[in-house]
């Protein structure tokens, strides 16, 4: 079992724990070193670097970046990031702007389907209402009984050609990760399988990542099977990509791996943690 959990999220974005909730879950399931990941948000890294602290967990400073590319929507994590980087601030400002907007649009969608009150319904579950997004349409759609969880919810509406999808226009792959490097950290791309890319389109995303200075692929996530762990491991070693691992964790049952349950890599990746494991060695060295 692996003890890093570098994929996480609380009330900030679309978890169900607060920042210190959610280190404090981490800590009594065993996990020592802990990034939390909000979507486009890094309003409570301060609050779970504090009880981190607390706990004795290393703390890695993080974010989800939500990106269009081509047409179609993608998550780049931001590991060991400067919270304080002004075009990284600045950049994630400008992608949470049209989440409002996108709410209200999800809503129009889902009342053409006689499904009303989503907007409202949805906000009830809202930690920052500047973060709103589709899993609280969700939470409310399994509350009105639409379907059983959360998981099943992305099954019948929510997505493109289902009722309630609203297409947006995120951050630019480019722009993403030059504000996560320029920041210092590391990006990485998240839930690689989530995405259904052909062979040729995966291709394209891996070179164009790898030439803007992206340095890692989630390979062990609750999104992967064991066989597309296993795929993304290769993948990563083909393209000297670190490998990452995270539960992607939003609250108790609605990810596959809870907090602190990641399996090992598979044989032959290289871990994205060596960046700041080399970090720490030299100013130990010093
Ligand atoms: P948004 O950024 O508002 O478009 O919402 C994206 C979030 O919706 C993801 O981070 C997940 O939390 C959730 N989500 C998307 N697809 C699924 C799925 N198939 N199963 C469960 N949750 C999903
Ligand atoms: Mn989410
Ligand atoms: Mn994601
Ligand atoms: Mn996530």
């Amino acid at each position: 079992m692996l003890n890093i959990d570098l994929h996480c999220h609380s009330t900030i974005s679309d978890g169900v724990l607060s920042p210190a909730q959610l280190v404090e879950r981490a800590a009594l399931r065993g996990v020592e070193t802990l990034a939390l990941t909000d979507h486009d948000d890094i309003a409570g890294l301060v609050e779970a670097r504090q009880a981190a602290e607390t706990k004795s967990i290393t703390f890695i400073n993080g974010v989800e970046i939500s990106v269009s590319w081509r047409g179609r929507t993608l998550h780049i994590v931001g590991l060991d990031i400067d919270p304080g980087y002004a075009p990284l601030v600045e950049g994630l400002t400008a992608v949470r702007a049209g989440r409002t907007q996108r709410a209200e649009n999800i809503a129009a969608e889902l009342a053409k389907s006689g499904i009303h009150g989503s907007l409202e319904g949805a906000y009830a579950y809202v930690g920052v209402r500047r973060l709103i997004g589709r899993t609280h349409f969700a939470r409310f759609l399994v509350e009105q009984g639409y379907a059983k969880d959360v998981k099943s919810v992305f099954k019948r509406y929510l997505v493109k050609g289902k009722p309630g999808y609203a297409p947006h226009e995120w951050a630019s792959l480019s722009d993403a990760v030059s504000w996560i490097c320029g920041s210092g950290g590391h990006a990485v791309i998240a839930h690689p399988g989530r995405y259904d890319l052909g062979k040729n389109v995966l291709s394209d995303l891996l070179d164009e990542f790898c030439a803007l200075g992206g340095s890692g692929l989630e390979v062990v996530t609750s999104s992967h099977t064991l066989e597309q762990a296993q795929r993304f491991a290769q993948h990563a070693k083909d393209r000297n990509l670190l490998a990452s691992c995270g539960s992607d964790f939003h609250g108790p049952g609605e990810s596959h791996f809870d907090l602190g349950q990641l399996p090992e890599f598979p044989p032959g990746c290289t871990p994205v943690w060596q960046h700041w494991k080399n970090t720490i060695t030299a100013e130990l060295a010093y």
